[in-house]
C-alpha cells in the first residue's frame, strides 16, 4: 500500500513543486510506482509533467468535489511509472465551494484509500497556504515533508505548520507523522546557507535529510520541457540531489531498490 507524503510549507518559492516533481520522477526511476497529486491551483506541478492546466479537462477539483472518480482523471507523463492528478484552473474555486460541504477535510483521502493499493508512493503537492487544500492533503497523508529554503527567513512561519501538523494529530489524523526537513536551494558558496543547514540540523536532528537539493538553473529549466530534471538532464547537480533524496526516502522505509547506472 502506497505511502501518502505531502509536501507543505505555507510559504510559497521555497521547492514544493520543484521537489513534488522530481523526487516523484526520482522515485519512478528508482523501480517505485507514483501518483503525483497536484493541490495547487496554479498547477506547476501538472505542467511540469506535461499536463498544462488549461490542456486538461478535469483533475483535482474533480476529485474533491465528487464529481469524478479519481482513476478517470489521472494522466500519464513521459516516465512509465510516474502518473499525475493534475490541477485544473477551477481548483482555485475548491476552498470556498468546499466549505459548504459535507466531510470537506476528508475528500482527498477517501479518494486516495480507493487507489492506494495501485502505488509505492502517492506525493501531495500543497498550495503555499493553510487552507482546506492542504487540510485535505495533511488528513489524506501519512507524513509531511517540509522543503526548506535555505535562505533568509527560511524558519519563518515554520512554528504555524508545525502547530498546524500538531493540530491534525490531535484531530483527523492521528497517526500523521513528520516525514522531515530537505534543504533546497542550497548555495555552497553563501555563508547563509550553511547557518541555515546547521541551524535546521541543530533544531531538527536527524529529521533533517542528509541529501540537500542545491541552487540549479537546470531545475528551474525542466519545467517549460514539461519534462522531470532526471529525463531532462540526469547528469546535472539537482538530478543526482534528487536521486540521493529519493534514494535515502527509501532506506529510511526499509524498501530495497537499484539505482540505474545513468543516474549514478
Ligand atoms: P513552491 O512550490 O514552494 O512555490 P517552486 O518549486 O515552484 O516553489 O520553486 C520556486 C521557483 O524556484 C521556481 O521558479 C523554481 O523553478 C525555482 N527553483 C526551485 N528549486 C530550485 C533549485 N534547487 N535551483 C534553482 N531553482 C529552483
Ligand atoms: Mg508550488
Amino acid at each position: 500500500m502506497a505511502h501518502v507524503i505531502a509536501l507543505s510549507n505555507q510559504k510559497g518559492g521555497v521547492g514544493k513543486t520543484t521537489t513534488a516533481i522530481n523526487l516523484s520522477a526520482a522515485l519512478a526511476r528508482l523501480g517505485q510506482r507514483v501518483l503525483l497529486v497536484d493541490l495547487d491551483p496554479q498547477g506547476n506541478a501538472s505542467s511540469g509533467l506535461g499536463h498544462p492546466k488549461d490542456a486538461v479537462s478535469a483533475g483535482t477539483y474533480d476529485v474533491l468535489m465528487e464529481y469524478r472518480d479519481l482513476d478517470s482523471v489521472r494522466q500519464p507523463t513521459s516516465l512509465d511509472k510516474l502518473e499525475v492528478v493534475p490541477a485544473t484552473t477551477d481548483l482555485i474555486g475548491a476552498e470556498v465551494e468546499l466549505v459548504s460541504a459535507d466531510r470537506r477535510e476528508q475528500r482527498l483521502r477517501k479518494a486516495l484509500n480507493r487507489v492506494r493499493d495501485s502505488y509505492d508512493f502517492i506525493i501531495l503537492d500543497c498550495p503555499p497556504s493553510l487552507g482546506l487544500l492542504t487540510l485535505n492533503a495533511l488528513i489524506a497523508a501519512d507524513a509531511v515533508l517540509v522543503p526548506l529554503q535555505a535562505e533568509y527567513y527560511a524558519m519563518e512561519g515554520l512554528g504555524e505548520l508545525l502547530r498546524t501538523i500538531h493540530a491534525v494529530q490531535k484531530g483527523a489524523n492521528p497517526d500523521l507523522r513528520r516525514e522531515g526537513i530537505v534543504l533546497t536551494m542550497f548555495d555552497g558558496r553563501n555563508n547563509l546557507s550553511k547557518e541555515v543547514e546547521g541551524e535546521a540540523r541543530k533544531l531538527f536532528g536527524k529529521e533533517v535529510f542528509k541529501a540537500v537539493i542545491p541552487r540549479n538553473v537546470r531545475l528551474g529549466e525542466a519545467p517549460s520541457y514539461g519534462k522531470s530534471i532526471v529525463e531532462y538532464d540526469p547528469r546535472s547537480t539537482g538530478s543526482r540531489a534528487y536521486v540521493d533524496l529519493a534514494a535515502e526516502l527509501l532506506r529510511r522505509h526499509g524498501i530495497k531498490f537499484k539505482r540505474p547506472e545513468a543516474l549514478s
